[in-house]
């Protein structure tokens, strides 16, 4: 029996594991010392420790390489987060013969440097807001900031990712200071230094493509995800497709989308991130793209009908998407729309980590992705993560999903761990939710006032 090993752990983990025993394949999981009896590790056909505690023994190459010499392993799947992004991974995993589900190293290496990205969608002539060519020193930021007037900039680390490693400067006084702060803040978390300084677009709307490519120039998109909703740069709520967005620009960010996709031969799955103008829904810059599954991919698969999880495995053993049966023809439209809500939250009040009571919605048009369960240890230090609600209308009714999805939330017990659920609840009963009316502060300056 092939192996597939599972470089991570929670709830991608376990997604990861559903597909693979779909296919036919036996599961790996690896562990840190903390938690030899999570439910990734009950839960795969055979588990392997890893030296070390905490997110880092995930997060060591050669920990994950020696994991899988050590058992029969053929894939190896990152999940996302952890090393995910990794080209030393790719490139271990290539050396050895295993098949490493993503893109290759040189792909990921160029699109996880958000400054070699930008540069990439300028020679494809897709748009991006201004900012300083490459890495930054303080001088030139300030002369980019002055160039600009009187707009504000973000100051970005360039390795950057999951909300982190951004800071906003209104006022040119704060912006050596920003500087300083981002740079340790990426050297830490990303061991990058190099920061670029952007123009801040203060009324956006978030709006990314799912791409899939076969490593020729001829890459699909698999529609387009709202993930406007956001509390300080980390996606909170997500809808498939995005709802009040004029079809031309939804067009043109499919085409964009294509064309960087493209111009890498993107091998597997990748997401092209983009922002959209709250006040112009016609002007639109590219920031980021994402060469691996995102958090969020469960919202497409519900209107597309695809388990991308599946579709990566088939993408990394090089089959064409063709031989998929994968064509814009053969995948039609959308079915319906999905929304998806991020159920994040950290410790218990008591300081114990054992969880008594959890309990999830269920329903009609209900999907939950979660690793949490009654009698098990939140482990410290990891991902807030602790489950992802989906509702999925086939009708496209808008409105009832999101009441649907805001009424689930009720029944969720996690038992008194500090959660987003309030927040959550108040996103989605919200008139501007309802009318497509949010930008990436909506959450954040609700938070400001309730507080
Ligand atoms: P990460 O890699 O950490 O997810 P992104 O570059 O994808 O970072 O940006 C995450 C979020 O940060 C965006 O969705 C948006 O809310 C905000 N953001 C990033 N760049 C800008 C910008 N130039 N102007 C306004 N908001 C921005």
């Amino acid at each position: 029996m092939t192996g597939l090993l599972i470089a991570n752990r929670g709830e991608v983990a376990l997604r990861i594991m559903r597909t693979a025993a779909a296919r036919g394949l036996r599961t790996i999981a690896v562990y840190s010392e903390d938690e030899p009896d999570s439910p990734h590790v009950t839960h795969a056909d055979e588990s392997i420790p890893l030296a070390g505690f905490g997110p880092s023994a995930y997060l060591d190459v050669a920990n994950i390489c020696e994991a899988a010499s050590s058992t029969r392993t053929t894939i190896v799947h990152p999940g996302y987060g952890f090393l995910s992004e990794s080209a030393e991974l790719a490139e271990a995993c290539a050396a050895a013969g295993l098949t490493f589900v993503g893109p290759d190293g040189p792909t990921l290496r160029l699109l996880g440097d958000k400054s070699t990205t930008r540069a990439l969608a300028t020679r494809c002539s897709v748009p991006v807001l201004p900012a300083t060519p490459g890495p930054t020193t303080k001088t030139a930021a300030r002369d980019f900031a002055e160039s600009l007037g009187t707009t504000a900039v973000i100051v970005k680390a360039a390795a950057g990712g999951g909300g982190r490693g951004m800071r906003i400067v209104d006022d040119l006084e704060e912006l050596d200071q920003a500087i300083d702060r981002c740079r340790s803040e990426a050297e830490r978390s990303f061991g990058n230094p190099d920061v670029y300084v952007e123009a801040y677009l203060p009324r956006a709307r978030h709006i990314e493509v799912q791409v899939a490519g076969d490593g020729g120039k001829l890459p699909m998109h698999l529609f387009d995800r709202d993930c406007t909703g956001q509390r300080r740069h980390q996606k909170m709520v997500e809808i498939a497709p995005a709802q009040s967005l004029p079809d031309t620009t939804r067009e043109a960010l499919f085409t964009a989308a294509l064309s960087l996709a493209s111009a890498v031969s993107l091998r597997g799955l990748a997401t092209f991130e983009f922002l959209v103008d709250a006040d112009n829904l016609d002007q639109w810059y590219f920031i980021e793209a994402n060469p691996r599954l995102q958090v969020e991919h469960g919202i497409t698969e519900q209107i597309t009908g695809l388990d991308l999880v599946s579709l990566q495995i088939d993408l990394a053993q090089h089959r064409a998407l063709p031989d998929l049966n994968l064509s814009p023809d053969a995948l039609g439209t959308p079915r319906g729309v999905a929304i998806e809500a991020r159920i994040t939250g950290g410790p218990k009040p008591d300081g114990s980590d054992l969880l008594n009571d959890v309990r999830f919605p269920t329903g009609q048009h209900l999907r939950v992705e979660s690793h949490m369960q009654t009698g098990m240890r939140v482990g410290t230090g990891y991902d807030p993560l602790l489950a992802k609600v989906i509702v999925h209308r086939e009708d496209g009714d808008f409105a009832t999903a999101a009441a649907e999805l805001n009424s689930s939330l009720d029944e969720v017990r996690l038992d008194d761990l500090d959660t987003d659920i309030a927040t959550l609840q108040w996103f989605l009963g919200s008139d501007a939710f309802r009318c497509g009316r949010t930008t990436t502060r909506t959450i954040d300056d609700h938070l400001v006032k309730a507080a």
